[in-house]
């Protein structure tokens, strides 16, 4: 059976982030959210343990979402920890993952940071402008098995909870199954390599370079 991982970046907040949480509720599925530190407060926080009930999975996205690879290694390593000390508070467990923002990665990254890189499919959901017709077209014609789809529930992101109401079902009837990522990795039986950056957990060492 197919499987694919839904992954949600730049929360969490109190408008999307719940109305995300929604739907996967609804779906019966789980998903994976890389939180930007910064935006945790006590309210959205609450939307964090919401995930986490839901049987979602937490995971790092740093503290401010600079482009992490003109920071000093000294930089790079608090932006990290600090998003872990953060995600550990609310969930009582340690994030695995790290998604470098804006993709920006830089060889100081790989080794001062000691989480598996995930990138995953876009469809440019960061763009205002893209609809929400664009972005079902665009993930369901990438679909693939093993794959990380890229989304984010940034607080405007509204198309992307329009499109999630069409990508879900339609991907369930194609026969997919949704997992965390860590779930996806076990799943296929793939052990999460240092110095790779991940779209898919079946891909190869080509695809992953810089
Ligand atoms: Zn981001």
């Amino acid at each position: 059976m197919p499987v694919i991982a839904l992954t949600f970046d730049d929360g969490p907040n109190t408008v999307i982030t719940p109305q995300v949480l929604d739907i996967l509720e609804k779906e019966g599925i789980v998903g994976t959210f890389f939180l930007i530190a910064r935006n945790i407060n006590p309210e959205s926080a609450e939307m964090v343990r919401r995930a986490v009930s839901l049987g979602c999975e937490i995971e790092n996205h740093s503290v401010t979402h600079p482009f992490m690879d003109k920071l000093s290694v000294e930089e790079i390593r608090e932006e990290v920890q600090t998003c872990t000390d953060r995600i550990v508070e609310i969930t009582g467990r340690v994030p695995q993952f790290f998604r470098p923002p804006c993709i920006a990665v830089s060889q100081a990254m790989y080794d001062n940071i000691d989480l598996t890189f995930i990138c995953g499919m876009g469809c440019e959901d960061w763009v205002p402008t893209v609809t929400a017709q664009e972005r079902i077209d665009r993930v369901l014609a990438n679909a693939a098995d093993g794959q990380i789809v890229l989304l984010h529930d940034m607080e405007w992101n509204v198309n992307t909870v329009e499109a999630l109401k069409t990508i879900i079902p339609e991907l369930k009837k194609r026969g997919y199954e949704f997992a965390t990522v860590s779930q996806i990795f076990k799943m296929k039986n793939v052990t999460p390599q240092r110095g790779w950056l991940y779209s898919n957990v079946l891909q190869t060492e080509s695809d992953n370079r810089l």
